[in-house]
């Protein structure tokens, strides 16, 4: 199989928290035993806690031209400047 190299832009992906609304989900504890991979985070406004399975913040790639979507979170809608659009 031949490699293969395209350009990709980095899309930083936040967690606004649930209960208040105004803070984003930090301070990730993962729990390195568990699986599937658990990973504890505290509300930057509030505290309040929840688990996901992966760290965040993160940064997500896509192709170029591409929009990014998350499952479960909402489809989120990128407008790409004119250069970058093929
Ligand atoms: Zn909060």
């Amino acid at each position: 199989m031949p490699y293969e190299a395209m350009p990709v832009r980095p899309i930083r992906v936040t967690y606004r928290c649930d209960e208040c609304g105004e803070g984003e989900m930090v301070n990730p504890k993962p729990d390195w035993s568990s699986s599937p991979f658990q990973v504890l985070h505290s509300c930057s406004n509030c505290g309040a806690e929840k688990t996901f399975t992966e760290m965040l913040p993160t940064i997500r790639y896509v192709k170029e031209g591409e929009l990014l979507t998350m499952d479960p979170y909402e489809p989120e809608v990128v407008e790409l400047p004119e250069a970058l659009k093929t």
